[in-house]
């Protein structure tokens, strides 16, 4: 092959953290190609990767069916007997005046995994037979803006915490839905990891040659070209008079796969603002009202999210306060205090390299969804106490507050645009340069 045609089948990608142009070279199962400036991961190739999704997915979505189906908890307080199913906890949340909050919790723990993996199972069934079907496209667009909503993970962690709170009021059974949806959460992420997109796109709408013009090395902005968020594809934008303007939108979609293809997200910082100001107004409440009412013997005790963990620690379940501390208190401040400030590093030189900001980034995208840990427990709880006047357990206001307090963080750091901090880096060596 000669120098000319190895360039014109280059597979190029932008960084989605910092928007650098590499070409990714032919991977091995086992092998992942990372951006050469950011370390971002690019594309990651596993050993038979389509059969892999699919016998990952089914296993997962049987074991959810199982754990849908059987009892999940089952409790002995003096006497009483009570059990739920996972379905009764959205039920008993709308039964008690909490549709939303019902509404999120089975959308994040049951629904859309559910959906995700027979989409996997779907889509990946078609590549196998070569059959390709339009719905495809579509499941493969939804893919990556599915993952952070999915939170068995989250679910299986407020199950183990609602189990030491539980231990305290009576005897606790775990049933066979418990263990199946501990293993659909652990297959859930493993298939997750296994979807190889980059070769999915590959299978499903090929690899249109690259624009010659187009150099590695370079940001992508800076070529007037723009890297796809869904496929990777590097795609080469008609040259306009507006193309010293990096932060304004185009309206140009992926020509292989259809999406949106935006130079930076548009309105970026405004948007974040303006999420991370409702989500500080409702954290207000979040922490004001009571997250749970607990009715014992005909009285009732409303505990506040700060006054629940303190209770714990008092009862002498440490650990679990430590956790409930973690996820409701210090990772939604955290998260929007670092939002705050990569808000200010993007306008402005800081001590910070952009490596560094860019990994910042990285750890409030990780962390913000583990703050519906308590929501959940409080769903869990109402759930499986009620037993009226005897012992009861109600979702206090807190509990839609604190919802909403996840949901907004989580939507700001995702309108976020990371490259926007290195934008502002390769800003101020040029300056540096020029002056
Ligand atoms: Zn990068
Ligand atoms: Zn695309």
């Amino acid at each position: 092959m000669t120098a000319q045609q190895k360039i014109k089948w280059r597979r190029l990608r932008a960084c989605s953290a910092c928007d650098m142009v590499s070409a990714i070279p032919v991977l091995r199962p086992g092998e992942q190609a990372c951006c050469p400036r950011c370390g971002h991961i690019l594309a990651r190739r596993h050993l038979h990767p389509v059969q892999r999704s699919i016998a990952l997915a089914m296993s997962a979505l049987i074991s959810l069916l199982v754990a849908v189906a059987f009892p999940f908890i089952s409790m002995d307080t003096n006497g009483l007997d009570s059990q739920i199913a996972l379905p009764e906890t959205a039920a008993t949340l709308v039964s008690v005046n909490q549709p939303l909050v019902a509404f999120i919790v089975s959308c994040t723990a049951i629904v859309l995994p559910g959906l995700y993996l027979v989409g996997v199972i779907l889509m990946q069934a078609n590549v196998l037979r070569r059959v390709p079907r339009a719905y495809s496209d579509v499941i493969a667009r939804l893919f990556s803006r599915m993952h952070p909503w999915m939170m068995a993970d989250v679910f299986m962690v407020a199950a183990l915490v609602s189990l030491v709170k539980l231990t305290d009021i009576g005897e606790v059974q775990l049933g066979v839905s418990f263990w199946a949806y501990c293993v659909f959460a652990l297959l859930l992420l493993k298939t997750t990891r296994s979807v190889d997109i980059d070769l999915l796109w590959f299978k499903l709408a090929g690899e249109p040659p690259p624009d010659l013009s187009i150099r590695c090395g370079i940001n992508a902005a800076e070529q007037h070209a723009v890297g796809c968020k869904t496929c990777g594809l590097v795609n080469a934008l008609p040259a306009t008079d507006s193309q010293s303007n990096i932060s304004e939108p185009d309206n140009y979609v992926c020509q292989r796969c259809g999406s949106d293809l935006y130079v930076r997200k548009p309105n970026s910082e405004q948007l974040t603002w303006a999420l991370l100001l409702t989500a500080a107004i409702l954290y207000i409440p979040a922490n004001a009202y009571p997250m749970m009412i607990t009715t014992s013997l005909g009285q009732s005790h409303a505990s506040t999210i700060i006054g629940g963990m303190v209770e714990l620690w008092q009862h002498g379940s440490e650990p679990v306060a430590v956790i409930i501390f973690v996820a409701s208190v210090l990772v939604p401040i955290v998260k929007m205090l670092v939002l705050v400030l990569l808000l200010w590093l993007a306008r402005h030189p800081g001590p910070l390299n952009a490596q560094q900001k860019t990994r910042l980034y990285r750890i409030t995208e990780l962390i913000g969804r583990w703050s519906m840990v308590d929501v959940f427990v409080v769903a869990i709880m109402v759930a499986l106490i009620q037993s009226g006047n005897l012992m009861s357990v109600l979702p206090g206001p807190a509990a839609l507050a604190f919802c909403a307090v996840v949901i907004t963080t989580m939507l700001a750091a995702m309108a976020f645009d990371p490259r926007l901090l290195w934008d502002i880096q390769g800003k101020q060596q040029y300056d540096r340069v020029t002056r």
